[in-house]
């Protein structure tokens, strides 16, 4: 299966989730997830149409934004202290903000910019010890606190899903997340804007936007089909 097509059905299955959850494909946003990917089939999903390209590692990220800045870039895997000059004002959107001293650092370098850092909160809803992300029980107090921290902007919360052997089994992890940012959203927060939920990869984005996701993070369904 070539580019355009593994596109093509990944664009088809995104619009038949959203008309299920009464929503329509232009409200959700797919993440074409590139790492390992090479410049030159990047630059044809560009081609394609695919705007957002999301990566898990600082230095590959850096490299790909450097080789192509028109696209929109996303970090989603975990970030290191060190790294956090690499992606500030860089990245369109960082995913994956999961503990407090890492909200610091961003804030500290967004400050010494002036730009404003837009991430979303992983939040560890599966509950596995290896993920990332803050206990669901502490997202409240977490966007509290964050109020303090003038140059980020939460736009959202992200979560992955462990890996089931099928797709379904994740729904209970969606529908937690979703309900999260319900009940959080009820409460104003400075800085704050829960807008985005970033959840559901290759095996479970349907089950995602049908939960509620407008943010999926989708990388071999496309690239490696
Ligand atoms: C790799 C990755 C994805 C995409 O996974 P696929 O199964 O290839 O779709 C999504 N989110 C994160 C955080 C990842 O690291």
């Amino acid at each position: 299966m070539d580019l355009q097509e593994s596109l093509t059905i990944v664009k088809k299955r995104i619009a038949a989730a959203a008309a299920r959850s009464g929503r329509s494909a232009s409200d959700i946003t797919l993440v074409a997830v590139s790492k390992t990917v090479d410049i030159k089939t990047i630059r044809h999903a560009y081609e394609l149409g695919v705007t957002d390209f999301g990566e898990n590692r600082v230095q590959e990220l850096n490299h790909k934004i450097e080789e192509i800045p028109q696209a929109r870039w996303h970090l989603i895997g975990r970030l290191q202290t060190n790294k956090v000059k690499d992606v500030v004002g860089k990245t369109t959107l960082i995913h994956s903000l999961d503990r407090w001293n890492m909200a610091e650092e961003l804030n500290k370098r967004g400050l010494q910019e002036e730009v404003v850092v837009p991430c979303l909160l992983q939040v560890n809803v599966a509950g596995e010890e290896q993920k990332a992300g803050i206990e669901p029980d502490e997202v409240e107090s977490f966007l509290e606190s964050l109020g303090q921290l003038e140059a980020l902007k939460i736009e959202g919360l992200m979560t992955m899903a462990p890996i089931f052997d099928k797709g379904e089994k994740a729904r209970p992890i969606f529908k937690e997340l979703y309900q999260i940012k319900e009940k959080a959203s009820k409460n104003r927060y400075n800085n704050v804007n829960l807008r985005f939920l970033s959840m559901g990869m290759s095996q479970d984005y349907e089950v995602a936007i049908e939960e509620g996701a407008n943010i999926v993070r989708v990388g071999s369904a496309i690239f490696n089909p």
